[in-house]
């Protein structure tokens, strides 16, 4: 599913120490945005909008920690520019890492067994549903009351929002249905404007 570009000019950071973080970069450039690798904080500076990938959140939690990024990636969520955590990136945005995200992930929680699967997951998109992959993904298991669920699986949340926070427990970057990136290329524009018109 596709359409034109819609953010030109949007300098999107995909966190790159661990993950998929280049098929994420690959989505982005394909709306329009300009995908940029984020490893260290001086990465940070001059990026409009920040994807933290799907991969093991704890290689991916040591990363952060090694290269100083926590503080900065705070100060970066701080000043409103929006963030896109998806399977391993929705678990270190929770309380019991970064503590970006009010809410407390499970990982793995579909079981060990089911290591991977589809589903359509309905996020009152236009166009209908999204064929969601999961992969040994997390669910939400608890959310602060600032956080909306915007959709769950067998009655548990895997796309939420808060602030301009959103986090899902799949895989968008894996589907070949850009909506999520556009939309969320879409926000940043937006948070681009709102900023320098201030
Ligand atoms: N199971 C992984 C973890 O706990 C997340 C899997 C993923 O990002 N696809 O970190």
């Amino acid at each position: 599913m596709s359409g034109g570009p819609v953010g030109p000019g949007v300098r999107a950071g995909v966190l790159a120490l661990q993950g998929d973080f280049e098929a994420h970069a690959t989505v982005l450039a394909s709306v329009g945005a300009e995908p940029s690798e984020v490893r260290v904080p001086a990465d940070l500076l001059g990026i409009d909008a920040l994807v933290v990938p799907g991969g093991e959140s704890t290689t991916m939690m040591l990363g952060v920690e090694r290269e100083g990024l926590a503080g900065p990636m705070r100060d970066f969520h701080a000043s409103g520019r929006p963030i896109f955590g998806t399977c391993a990136g929705m678990i270190i945005l929770d309380r019991e890492h970064l503590g970006l995200l009010d809410v407390v992930t499970r990982r793995n929680a579909f079981g060990r067994q089911v290591h991977s699967f589809e589903s359509d997951v309905d996020m009152g998109l236009e166009g209908g549903p999204l064929r969601a992959v999961f992969i040994r993904a997390p669910w939400v298991e608890e959310a602060g009351p600032g956080v909306e669920v915007l959709a769950e699986v067998d009655g548990h949340p895997v796309a939420v929002r808060e602030g301009s926070i959103t986090a899902i427990a799949f895989h968008p970057e894996l589907e070949g249905d850009d909506r999520l990136h556009r939309d969320f290329v879409e926000e940043a524009a937006r948070a681009k404007a709102g900023a320098s018109g201030r």
